[in-house]
Parts: C-alpha cells; sequence; structure tokens
C-alpha cells in the first residue's frame, strides 16, 4: 500500500514536484479528505467483482481509494498535464488503468466493454468538474450504457434538483430526467473545505441507482422530454398555457379537454405534475397529433 495521496501535505508535494498549475476553466478542486472519500466510496457498493469507472481523476485521491475496494478502475482525464503524474503515482499499480479524453467525447460503451471484462457490474464514480455536471451525467443516462449505480460529488444545488420531488421549487426537467432513469438518493453534503483550490459553491453526494426500467412506459422519449421542457418553460404559468406555446396558438382550445382526459386539472402548475402524469400527457399530445 502507498501513501494516502488525498492529504494536504501529499497534495501540495505532487503539485510543487510536476509544477502543476489548476485551470479553473477545467473545474479542478482536488479533494484532501480521507473521510469524504471513503463515504463516496461506500455509497458505491463495490467489490472486487465490481469495476469503477472515474472521470476526472486529478492526481488520483479518489482513484487510489477505487483501486483498494473494486477490481478495477478505469479514469477518464482530459487534462494532458495530469497523466504522467497519474502514471507515476498508480506505477505498479496494476487495476488502475488511466485513459485521456474528454468523456463527453468518448465512446464510453465501447471502453466499458474493453475495460471491465469478466467483472460483474460497474459503477460511475467521480469528483465531477462542476462546469460540466450535467451534460457528463445526461449522456451516462441517454447513451443507456450498463451501469449499476452513478456516485458522483457534485454542486450541492444541482444534487438537490436531481433528488426534489414534485411539488416544490427545485422540481423541473432536470428532477424529471434523472428519476425517470434512477432513483437518487442524497449521501451527504461536503464543506468546501476540503479541496484544493476551495470551490465558491457548496458540494454534495449523490447516489444514483440506475433503475431497471423506467417507472413508466414511454413510447416516444424525445416527445415525453420534450412535453416536460415545454411545461417548465415559464414556471409561472399553467401547465395549460404552457402546453398552448408549445403546440401552437391556434391548437390552444384542445389543451384543457387534452388535460382533462388525463384527469389533470389545466390550472395546475408543471412542477405539480409526476413522471407517470408527463408520460399521460406526452401520449394524449402525440395521439391529438402534435
Ligand atoms: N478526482 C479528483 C479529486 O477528487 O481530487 C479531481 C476532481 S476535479 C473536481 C475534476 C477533474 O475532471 C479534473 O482533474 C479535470 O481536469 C477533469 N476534467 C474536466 N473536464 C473533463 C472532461 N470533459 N473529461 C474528463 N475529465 C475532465
Amino acid at each position: 500500500t502507498q501513501a494516502d495521496v488525498a492529504t494536504p501535505k501529499r497534495t501540495r508535494d505532487i503539485i510543487a514536484k510536476y509544477g502543476f498549475s489548476f485551470k479553473k476553466s477545467l473545474g479542478q478542486n482536488f479533494l484532501i479528505d480521507q473521510n469524504v472519500l471513503r463515504n463516496i466510496v461506500e455509497a458505491a457498493e463495490l467489490d472486487k467483482t465490481k469495476g469503477a469507472l472515474e472521470i476526472g481523476p486529478g492526481i488520483g485521491a479518489l482513484t487510489q481509494h477505487l483501486a483498494e475496494t473494486a477490481g478495477r478502475v478505469t479514469a477518464v482525464e482530459i487534462d494532458q498535464r495530469l497523466i504522467p503524474i497519474l502514471h507515476d503515482v498508480f506505477q505498479g499499480t496494476e487495476n488502475v488503468h488511466v485513459e485521456h479524453g474528454d468523456v463527453l467525447k468518448l465512446d464510453l460503451r465501447g471502453l466499458l466493454e474493453q475495460q471491465f471484462v469478466g467483472l460483474t457490474g460497474v459503477s460511475v464514480v467521480a469528483n465531477l468538474p462542476y462546469y460540466v455536471t450535467t451534460p457528463i451525467l445526461m449522456k451516462l443516462l441517454e447513451e443507456k450504457l450498463p451501469l449499476e449505480n452513478i456516485v458522483v460529488m457534485i454542486q450541492k444545488e444541482v444534487a438537490v434538483r436531481m433528488a426534489a420531488k414534485p411539488g416544490g421549487k427545485e422540481y423541473g426537467s432536470l428532477s424529471v430526467a434523472v428519476q425517470y432513469y434512477c432513483v437518487p438518493e442524497l449521501v451527504c453534503t461536503v464543506p468546501h473545505t476540503v479541496f484544493i483550490p476551495q470551490p465558491n459553491v457548496d458540494s454534495a453526494v449523490i447516489k444514483l441507482k440506475l433503475r431497471d426500467k423506467p417507472p413508466v412506459e414511454v413510447a416516444d422519449e424525445d416527445h415525453f422530454f420534450r412535453t416536460v421542457q415545454a411545461s417548465f418553460a415559464q414556471r409561472r404559468k399553467t401547465i395549460a398555457n404552457n402546453l398552448s406555446a408549445f403546440i401552437g396558438k391556434a391548437n390552444r382550445d384542445k389543451v384543457v379537454p387534452l388535460l382533462e382526459g388525463c384527469g389533470i386539472d389545466p390550472a395546475r402548475r408543471g412542477e405539480t405534475l409526476s413522471i407517470v402524469e408527463f408520460a399521460a400527457v406526452s401520449h394524449a399530445l402525440q395521439q391529438a397529433g402534435f
């Protein structure tokens, strides 16, 4: 076993040794707290029969914990300057593979197939760069990758929106999108003092357990998500008004009977509708030719 990467001293030593300078534009905030790392890894329910895909390993703070717990770790890092550092840190650690690339552009399905042969399941575990959290998570979910869990540190406010239930101001199209694919659970909130450099937002760890199938059958997912987006277009407006704008003013008299046909009061707001109700509305709109 080697010395912990994620201590303030070792992190500063590595940074000094390689003359590394943080790039804010890449969301580089490195973890320096062993307890937070243990909580993240524990939430992912890994063991030696499982694989971990890490996004953005930095200098390897989380990678090291994953390597101890999982059968194999593949870590995708965009910053070329970190690749030789990671190779040094994990020299001799046989179950760690470092992949240089932009996670948003990589063929992740191909990478998973190539990297995790023979393992019984794969989880994504990461302290994500905050500037691209939502695009990364939506890519993982929309590509329907064969994942068991996604456990990620993200901006607290985004975590709260992902886990929000209908009826509150946090609930929106992001909540519906995430909950269509996963069951979310907030694991813990994390103070900004556990990072170098410290971010100026609060962070949280969220666990997304992938569903075997969505909570409701949706014939046309693209239409479903466009209906959801439209329903939240202007949050102060009723669902009837938002959907009128969606299908065109000329058809607005069709919206109220359509909603009533779904058992939904047209005076409600989008933020009160459940995923099952959005699916019913999307289906009814399609049946009516919209
Ligand atoms: N895992 C490390 C830790 O916890 O200390 C670093 C986390 S830091 C918040 C985010 C990392 O993601 C950085 O190393 C950054 O270079 C990397 N990164 C940013 N954008 C990326 C992208 N599109 N694809 C892959 N890695 C990315």
